[in-house]
């Protein structure tokens, strides 16, 4: 039997179902199965869904204009609770990581890094681990838990504005400001359900961050790219990293199975992609890999025609990792040669490197933890 990753194994599934997730259209499925009739179910659901994503509300009780009868009963009925946080970390640089359990043994990181965009950007997970190896990324060096749900995904950003005070949505003066599907795992193994809460991020009634702020990153799976664009409307970020197939092979190993020929092709046809909405190229840059002034010229070479801005991303290390980051003099000579070109080509300062917070370290911390943990209750029982 093939194991269905796309949804959570019965067991971890909690017994009440949840609204969490569901945008207005499934809300008011969930209440007509629950007994609303069509018409007052979909009254509900509107007025539910802003209570969940505008108020931030968790709790039926506070939902006043529910009516006093319907509110037990759907207390009663429906899970709205939040996973919780197992750790909350305070970077020196205020970037912020929250490792939250969804269910036993299910775990993901979301990071808040503020002074991004135009104050904060919310870095969200999509998978639990990741199925893809990429030689210089820790979560790939984990194997793949599984996908998270929409829900889940949703709820990233919930804990996150939990934590940060900032409910009901503000209009102005947000903390988080962007959504960027850069934390754990690659987002578009898990489209359907990136897409689903994509839609509820974006919807101006409720957390409302548009979705020229949510920006989704793949490691180039090129099949799924065009869905991406044309039902997500999302920013595209490409982890592109390497200018030849031969090195891009050994870094993004799903290279082999979708080139650059074919990655770069479907950039040009990603849908709504323009000079106003450009799309990111990612470069990590890995001392004497991948940092030549040739492979700065390759780059601006294989970008052209494409609307493009690059990122280059320092390396970040992590334990047992067979790269070092390149120095600052590569990056800045590196750079040089992109902006020369017309690109803009900001280096991406790490973030929140105290805390195992910054790009490619996520779970690290987490899975050290347990490991000090397991020894720590070995000690106990000795
Ligand atoms: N899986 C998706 C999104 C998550 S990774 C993807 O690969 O695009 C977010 C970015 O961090 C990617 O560009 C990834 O290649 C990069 N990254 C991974 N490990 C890193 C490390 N150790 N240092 C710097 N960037 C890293
Ligand atoms: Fe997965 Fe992205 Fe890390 Fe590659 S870089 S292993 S796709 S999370």
């Amino acid at each position: 039997m093939e194991l269905d990753i796309t949804k959570p194994p019965a067991s971890m599934q909690n017994p009440a179902p949840t609204l969490l997730g569901l945008d207005r259209a499934g809300i008011a499925v969930a209440l007509t199965q629950f007994g609303l009739e069509a018409k007052p179910a979909k009254m509900r659901a509107a007025q539910i869904y802003r209570w969940l994503y505008h108020q931030g509300v968790s709790d039926f009780a506070k939902m006043t204009n529910l009516g006093k009868e319907l509110r037990p009963q759907l207390t009663e009925h429906f899970d709205l609770s939040r996973p919780t946080i197992t750790e909350r970390l305070v970077s020196k640089d205020g970037t912020r990581k929250y490792l939250i359990r969804f269910a036993p043994g299910v775990e993901a990181e979301t990071v808040f890094i503020p002074g991004v965009g135009r104050s904060g950007a919310l870095c969200v997970s999509s998978q639990v681990g990741c199925t893809l190896n990429c030689s210089f990324c820790h979560t790939g060096s984990q194997a793949l838990v599984r996908n998270l749900t929409a829900a889940e995904i949703v709820a990233q950003v919930l804990v996150a504005r939990d934590d940060l005070n900032e409910w009901p949505t503000p209009s102005a003066g947000r903390q988080i400001t962007n959504v960027v599907f850069m934390g754990m795992g690659e987002p578009l193994y898990n489209l359907q359900n990136v897409l689903m809460a994509t839609g509820i991020i974006s919807d101006g009634e409720g957390i409302s961050i548009s979705r020229r702020r949510i920006t989704v990153s793949t490691s180039g799976i090129v099949p799924k790219m065009h869905e991406l664009g044309e039902h997500g409307q999302a920013m595209l970020a490409i982890s592109l990293h390497a200018v030849s197939d031969d090195l891009r092979n050994k870094l993004v190993p799903i290279n082999k199975k979708y080139p650059l020929a074919e990655l770069l092709q479907a950039c040009k046809d990603y849908p709504g992609a323009s000079n106003a909405r450009r799309i990111t190229f990612e470069y990590v840059m890995l001392d004497g890999i991948n940092d030549s002034d040739a492979e700065a010229r390759e780059l601006v070479r294989l970008l052209a025609g494409i609307p493009a801005k690059i990122n280059l991303i320092p390396f970040n290390p992590w334990p047992g990792a067979a790269f070092a980051c390149s120095s600052w003099q590569r990056i800045e000579a590196f750079a040089q040669i992109v902006n020369k070109a017309g690109y803009s080509s900001p280096i991406r300062t790490p973030r929140g490197r105290d805390i195992f917070a910054a790009c490619g370290q996520l779970k690290s911390a987490s899975i050290k933890k347990r490991a000090s943990e397991r020894l720590r209750a070995r000690s106990k029982n000795n």
